[in-house]
């Protein structure tokens, strides 16, 4: 079977992370969404209710899993024997990051890194943005999966 990983912090899941993960399902039997906890790193959501989004988005797709890690992606691949991490490109900046990375991870834990460029129309959400602007109050609807929409006061 052939598995894969899509770590991330989905602080909230977007367009964005929605694309590269639908688009990569014909790709892969199985895909684990798993959210990397930093405890150094402040979130807006907490844990639980950013899976609980991620499980609401995908209810009913049997290829889906999400849960969440501490520590090192390729230690998390070893736990649960995986070989491939999934990430999205959106711009020469995240290339950048994600090339030492991946390049890293392949070295440290023979897992090999699959790069899925953003679509045009969802390249420039970034979860960030999505905070920003639901932290100033504006509609955020646009960015998200319309399923997140319950779980935002
Ligand atoms: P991290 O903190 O690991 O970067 P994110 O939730 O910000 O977590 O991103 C997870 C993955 O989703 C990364 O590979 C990132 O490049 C990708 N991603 C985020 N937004 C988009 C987007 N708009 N288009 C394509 N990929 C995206």
């Amino acid at each position: 079977m052939k598995a894969a990983v899509f770590p991330g912090s989905f602080d909230p899941i977007t367009l964005g992370h929605k694309d590269i993960i639908d688009r990569a399902l014909p790709l892969f039997d199985k895909l684990i969404i798993a959210i990397g906890v930093n405890v150094d790193k402040k979130y807006m959501f907490d844990t639980a209710t950013r899976m609980k989004m991620i499980e609401a988005v995908y209810a009913g797709e049997p290829k889906i899993e999400v849960t969440k890690y501490e520590g090192l992606t390729v230690d998390f691949c070893h736990a649960n024997k995986l070989h491939f991490i999934l990430r999205g490109l959106r711009n020469p900046a995240d290339f950048e990051f994600e090339k030492a990375i991946a390049q890293t991870n392949r070295k440290l834990g023979q897992i090999e890194t699959v790069f899925l460029l953003t679509g045009p129309e969802t390249s420039f959400i970034s979860s960030s943005i999505v905070r920003d602007i639901y932290r100033n109050g504006g509609d955020i609807s646009a960015l998200v999966p319309t399923e997140i929409m319950k779980f935002i006061s």
